[in-house]
């Protein structure tokens, strides 16, 4: 603030003081018009960005904190004395006293007086001893205990430090003395403010314990009050910028689900291969093997080879000097291939890992921490120690210029490297956000799987295999030559068929099972497994017609055509594949592709751009997705109904929507296929990972309504429940029934705070060419539909199980998104904001996660646009939270926590 600004704050000080002779409602409309005024004077100085860099800063003397003090300062007065005026109907509020009046106003005021004052600049920068000079991030956690009785509070680590609690405001303005440049609050303005005061007491004891020694942070805190619980996420940056969310915590632990200990014990045994789940000196609980089974469910498919043989081992305390400083909480001996857990994994009942809804106990990242160990120990080079996991690891975060950013793996840092490996390891899996802001190009890295190696050195589909199929191959000549021979009225010969057929199955499928747990040949298992069941179905009904006797002449000629074909097939898996580039920006989009039935018997698949495909058999079509790169496939039905023609369909389709996207990795596609068996569309999720694994996921599509709603009632709906200004129509167009169902069921997926977006909103049915698939305008705020907005699921769909939806509703929430960017947050009645006080910040976190300007795919010469981003994640934050997750966990939780909401004008 400029000295003009102080001066007015210590007035608008004054008025408060006088408020509490006179409350009077035009004093206080007076007080916050002021109030409201000199923010708008603060924030304008700003030039409308809420965190600049260092220079800019010091140039222009703004202090985002200051802001933040004065917004909050503002809320209070608001919510404490505006009910002496205006009683709100829900909830009911008690009117304040005289003696709470006072109390309110000498609080908020000597909060103003405070915020009034210059503080001299705070020198940080003693980095911890020992640490290396370059920035770094710590990952920590921490338990604070709030004494009731002397309304103090302490870290449970140093009890004997007790640091008073305050106001809410008032430890605003405290943190500012420390050194606080800027401060964000998420979750925190609408807690009751004893409670406030309560994080923010925390927030000042980490601050004092870490700011000094410690770049960067992130910490998850757990604050007990007596019965009362508060989950704290707190980052701090390395210019001194604080964040502070409060989480809400719910179903921390593993739900119990009535299975027995034997069960669960067996249940793992079978799941991972374990060697055996044991106890020396102590017992499994059914709570324990509950948070193994959750944490164990997060170990990537390609790492649970690991496990296998691994015994699991529950003892009461370490009886060995065990060099892991985790001793008291577990163990892995590489020797005995042993994993040991003690009572200190689970003594932990109140600690967390992981943030927003993914929170978990504190024991999974134990557990995952000596995988971690297991994992590092399976991929290792037979015979040395070079070029095994921890080296690739090693060579990547020097690459990266990441240092260890635990307190634990620090301590071990240089002797034993490993110790990190374990963490990261552990980190990447509980708790990715937390990963992502310390290097969001290491979490990518151990996404695309980095540390593994390939087992053996060399890829073994080149060597290994190509003996056993050239011997598989040879087998299929001699099949093929038998059948050209034979004629149907030898019997014998007809039975050596029958045996020579049933011999190739069998060798095929042997094959296929000493490929199991090679990742490297995921794709080549695939083919040989749909090879020998292409076969099994095609060869065993025609060389055994139901009925008995002998095959009709033709079948032997339909059976050679058969086995040739899928001769070639195999032979393409002796070829080298050319590995495509891979993106590391995570994309997402939709699309429609029609399989249609010809005639003549040929069926085609027909993408996007009209590329037509002749449909291959379903080993071939696997095999084609190898030649695409793909080093994987899997196919999950949880409609429980896709026959053995759709999967054929499915994998054809795979290939046409993977080059009709360009060939790109890393990318998700929600698609409708139209295949002939069906008289609704197939909702298939295609997934090309970064690592070249494809998902293929097909979608139970709800119910449609039978009778929609009239336009009446939707609008009048619209009008109660979001209170729309009205619903109109532009250019000749008019508005369905179906249509306003689409925006009322795409309305439903807004949060409940942020429905006022809405509020004297117009809704407009228009068309045009540049509506598009829909407009906002602020300046009028006005939402225009046009015909493209309103799109059924034959095009596209988004969602997930039963929440399956049409394009329309991700049409609709981008819309609502971009009047979200222009919401003044906190004052609803006024009209949009002429400039985005959000799209700042939200620049800033995405490009610091690593993010360019897009997470949809554009067309390659589009421009991309920041506005055009936030309302794309906006609506993916809705529709699909899961995908947006996997494009960045960072920005996931920064719209689920809507951290947006926080910047008013
Ligand atoms: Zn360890």
């Amino acid at each position: 603030m400029n000295e003009e600004q102080r001066a007015e704050l210590m007035a608008i000080a004054a008025l408060v003081d006088a408020f509490v002779a006179e409350p009077t409602q035009r004093a206080l409309d007076t007080i916050l018009t002021r109030l409201r005024r000199l923010i708008r004077d603060v924030q304008v100085r700003a030039g409308g960005i809420e965190k600049l860099d260092d220079g800019t800063l010091k140039a222009i003397g703004y202090d985002g904190i200051e802001l933040t003090g004065l917004r909050m300062i503002s809320a209070m007065l608001r919510r404490e004395l505006r009910v002496l005026f205006a009683p709100p109907a829900v909830p009911p509020r008690a009117v304040p006293g005289r003696n709470e009046i006072a109390a309110v106003c000498a609080e908020q005021a000597g909060a103003m007086r405070l915020l009034a004052q210059r503080v001299p600049p705070v020198n940080f920068g003693n980095p911890r001893q020992g640490f290396p000079g370059v920035p770094f991030t710590t990952l920590a956690r921490h338990a604070c205990v709030i004494d009731l009785g002397t309304n103090k509070l302490y870290l449970s680590t140093e009890p004997h430090v007790r640091i008073d609690l305050y106001g809410f405001t008032a430890s605003i303005v405290q943190l500012r003395t420390l050194g606080v440049t800027f401060l964000g609050l998420t979750g925190i303005a609408d807690l009751p403010p004893q409670e406030q005061s309560w994080l923010c007491g925390a927030a000042i004891r980490l601050f004092v314990e870490f700011a000094y020694t410690v770049p960067q942070l992130c910490c998850n805190v757990e604050i007990a009050a007596g019965d009362r619980k508060l989950y704290l996420r707190l980052v701090l940056t390395e210019d001194r910028a604080l964040f502070l969310t409060c989480e809400s915590r719910i179903a921390l632990r593993a739900r119990p689900t009535g299975a027995t200990l034997q069960v669960l014990k067996e249940s793992l045994r079978r799941t991972y291969q374990l060697r055996a789940v044991s106890e020396q000196g102590a017992v499994w609980t059914v709570e324990e093997l509950l948070e193994i089974q959750a944490a164990f469910a997060k170990i990537p498919l390609a790492d649970r080879g690991a496990l296998v043989d691994l015994e699991l081992v529950r003892s009461g305390s370490s009886q060995i000097d065990r060099p892991d400083a985790a001793q008291h909480r577990g163990y892995y001996d590489t020797v005995n291939h042993s994993f040991t857990i003690l009572n200190g994994a689970f003594a932990d009942l109140n600690g967390f890992v992981g943030s927003g809804d993914d929170a978990v106990p504190y024991s999974h990242f134990v557990i995952l921490h000596e995988i971690g160990h297991v994992v590092e120990n399976w991929y290792r080079v037979p015979g040395g120690q070079d070029g095994g996991a921890l080296a690739l690891f090693g060579a990547q975060v020097e690459a990266l210029q990441v240092q260890p950013f635990t307190i634990y793996a620090w301590h071990n840092w240089a002797a034993k490297p490993i110790e990190f490996f374990a963490d990261a390891y552990s980190y990447f899996l509980n708790d990715p956000g937390a990963m992502e802001y310390v290097s969001h190009q290491l979490l990518t890295w151990f996404r695309q799987g980095g540390y593994r190696i390939t087992r053996g050195g060399t890829r073994l589909a080149m060597t290994g295999l190509a003996g056993p199929l050239q011997t598989l191959l040879g087998a299929l000549d001699g099949l093929c030559n038998a059948l050209t021979a034979v004629r149907s009225t030898d019997q014998k010969a007809v039975d050596s068929l029958r045996v020579s057929a049933s011999t190739l199955i069998t060798q095929l499928r042997a094959l296929f099972d000493t490929l199991t747990g090679y990742w490297d040949a995921r794709i080549e298992r695939a083919v040989l497994w749909w090879v020998a069941e292409l076969f099994k179905s095609e060869a065993t009904p025609r060389l055994s017609p139901p009925g008995g006797g002998l095959p009709a002449p033709t079948v032997f000629a339909e059976l050679k055509a058969i086995f040739l074909r899928e001769r070639e097939t195999l032979a393409t898996l002796l070829a080298v594949v050319v590995t495509p580039p891979v993106r590391t920006l995570r994309r997402v989009s939709s699309g429609a592709c029609t399989i249609l039935m010809l005639p003549d018997g040929v069926t085609v698949v027909r993408g996007r751009r009209g590329g037509d495909r002749v449909m291959r058999s379903l080993p071939r079509a696997v095999a084609a997705l190898r030649e695409l790169g793909f080093t994987g496939v899997t196919l999950h039905d949880s409609t429980g109904g896709i026959s053995f023609w759709e999967y054929t369909w499915l994998y054809n389709a795979a290939a046409t929507v993977f080059t009709d996207c360009d060939s790109q990795f890393a990318l998700a596609v929600n698609v409708s296929v139209a295949v002939p068996s069906r008289d609704r569309p197939l909702l298939v999720r295609f997934t090309f990972f970064a690592n070249r694994s494809l998902w293929i996921e097909c979608e139970n599509v709800a119910p449609a309504l039978a009778v929609p709603p009239s336009v009446e009632t939707s609008t009048q709906l619209l009008r109660d429940r979001y209170k729309v200004k009205a619903v109109t129509t532009a250019g000749g167009c008019a508005w369905t029934a179906g249509e306003l169902v689409q925006v009322c069921d795409a309305f439903t997926k807004l949060p409940a705070a942020d429905r006022r977006v809405l509020q004297n909103c117009t809704l407009v049915r228009g068309n045009g060419a540049t509506l598009g698939k829909g407009t906002y305008e602020a300046a009028t705020h006005t939402l225009t539909f046009s015909d493209a907005t309103f799109t059924s699921l034959t095009e596209g769909f988004h969602g997930r199980s039963g929440a399956v939806a049409p394009p329309s509703h991700w049409n609709v929430l981008r819309l609502v998104g971009q009047a979200a960017a222009m919401h003044n947050w906190a004052w609803d009645d006024e009209p949009p904001l002429t400039v985005s006080l959000c799209l700042g910040p939200f620049t800033t976190a995405a490009t610091h996660l690593g993010l360019g300007a897009s997470i949809t795919l554009l067309a390659p010469d589009a421009q991309p646009q920041w506005i055009e981003f936030f309302a794309d994640a906006y609506a993916l934050n809705l529709c699909e939270p899961y995908l947006l997750a996997w494009i960045s966990p960072g920005l996931q939780s920064w719209f689920a926590t809507g951290v947006y909401r926080q910047y008013v004008g």
